[in-house]
């Protein structure tokens, strides 16, 4: 009997379980199911698009796919919403073991007052639009001249990057062809917890030292002596001390101020005010970008699923149900960090194939073709999709990604009927 197996995302946490599994399981059917047409979650849509070499670990996942026999179903989404090709309950119906991969992709909110507000996004929304995401299709924010990023992390820095380089800055990167943000002048970035309990690398401090132009200062209240041998705030410090010739952009850091409320004038966003032990502080802005976190979107009712603790630590929900990655672990930790704890939940569901008693077959991905068919997509539309990015790039970038689903799916379907 053949154990039918399906992952559900391709992002990093999906496709290291398919390759620990498919190395434990040789002869298990693996495939790894995907509501977008195309492979490789956050990798492709959530790294910046200026470490074009942190994206770069999806020609590791592409070997699944292209030599290890694991199979790709994309467009196909699982859960509970009405584009859902199946509910959770009719896939487990098809496969002997399913595993929800699904990450975290809605904006955890800095606080009812900021919800509604115009000119406040969440950094999931943006790092999708600027990633070219299909979901982002229809999104236009507007940051005007002075923007504040709440969030110390690496996703707030890469949203400050972002904001604060000039079109030539994004050679060789896919960032959108013409998309720079000239009008950015000015643009703080404030984080509730200290300096030192701030959760960005010094590597991403150090790489803004290489953008031109920025004048770099550290907000008032804001003490980086404090942790003398810690190389974040040493890399602040260095940032901060050196200043350029000519100023393009203004960029400040702010630690230890809790947002407290968007400030308005004439019903539109005019800043924030922070608070903290009674002192306030107000930033005046055009635009706020939230970069604090990411929580479930819902369809696949996480919460009740992960309910039990065992499942926060051993990724079992139930027999022949896991959940990995972000999904499981909440939203921490970068793209290798999924890859121990993949492997972690592989050797369980190894040791579940193995004990299992012999029964009915079950379908698996044959059920999915027969159900789906046309609709569904394969690892080579994949493959030709990259192959008409990658042609289409224009001067300075490497690819002009395909930002929306009916474009993705006609070039899909073209190349199918050329065959
Ligand atoms: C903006 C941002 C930037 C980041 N930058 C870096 C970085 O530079 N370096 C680094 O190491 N880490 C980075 N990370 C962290 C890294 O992206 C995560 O560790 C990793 O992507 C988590 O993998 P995952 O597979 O759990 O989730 P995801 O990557 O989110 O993959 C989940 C997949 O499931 C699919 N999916 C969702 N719902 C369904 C459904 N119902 N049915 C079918 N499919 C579904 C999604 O489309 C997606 O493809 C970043 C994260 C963010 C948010």
């Amino acid at each position: 009997m053949t154990a039918k197996v399906a992952i559900v995302g391709a992002g990093p946490s999906g496709c290291y379980l398919a390759q620990a599994l498919g190395k434990l399981c040789k002869e298990a059917e693996i495939t790894v199911i995907e509501k977008l047409p195309v492979p490789f979650g956050l990798a492709r849509y959530g790294v910046a698009p200026d470490h074009q070499g942190t994206k770069a670990v999806t020609r590791q996942f592409a070997k699944l796919f292209e030599k290890q026999g694991v199979g790709f179903a994309g467009n196909l989404e699982i859960g509970t919403s009405p584009s859902a090709a199946l509910s959770l309950e009719e896939l487990r119906a098809l496969f002997d073991v399913v595993v929800l991969a699904t990450g975290l992709s809605q904006d955890r909110s800095p606080g009812r007052d900021f919800e509604g507000t115009p000119g406040i996004y969440g950094s999931g929304a943006v790092t999708r639009l600027w990633n070219s995401h299909p979901e982002a299709a229809e999104f236009s924010p507007e940051f005007g001249a002075r923007v504040v990023v709440l969030g110390a992390g690496n996703v707030a820095i890469d949203v400050l990057r972002l904001l604060a380089k000039a079109e030539d800055d994004f050679a060789g990167s896919d960032f959108p062809a013409g998309g720079a943000y000239d009008q950015v002048r000015e643009i703080h970035l404030v984080g509730r917890s200290p300096a030192d309990q701030a959760k960005f690398d010094p590597v991403m401090i150090r790489e803004l030292a290489k953008i031109p132009g920025l004048a770099v200062s550290i907000g008032e209240g804001t003490a980086l002596n404090s942790g003398e041998d810690d190389k974040r705030l040493a890399a602040l410090r260095d940032l901060a001390t050196a200043q350029p010739d000519a100023i393009t952009k203004k960029i400040s850091f702010h630690f230890g101020w809790p947002a407290k409320k968007p400030l308005r004038s004439n019903g539109t966003l005019s800043g924030v005010l922070f608070e903290r032990d009674g002192e306030e502080m107000a930033l005046p802005c055009d635009s706020v970008i939230s970069a604090i976190g990411y929580e479930d979107d819902g369809k696949l009712n996480r919460s009740a699923l992960l309910d039990g603790a065992s499942t926060h630590e051993t990724g079992q929900i139930a027999p022949g149900l896991y959940a990995a990655g972000w999904f499981k672990r909440g939203p921490q930790g970068t793209i290798p960090e999924n890859r121990a704890d993949s492997q972690k939940i592989a050797a369980l569901i190894a040791e579940e194939i193995a004990a299992a008693p012999a029964g009915a077959e079950k379908p698996g991905v044959a059920a999915l073709q027969a159900q789906f068919g046309n609709r569904m997509t394969s690892y080579s539309d994949w493959q030709h999709i990259d192959d008409v990015e990658k042609a289409a790039a224009p001067e300075g970038r490497c690819r002009a990604k395909i930002s929306n689903l009916p474009e993705m799916l006609a070039v899909i379907e073209n190349r199918r009927q050329a065959l």
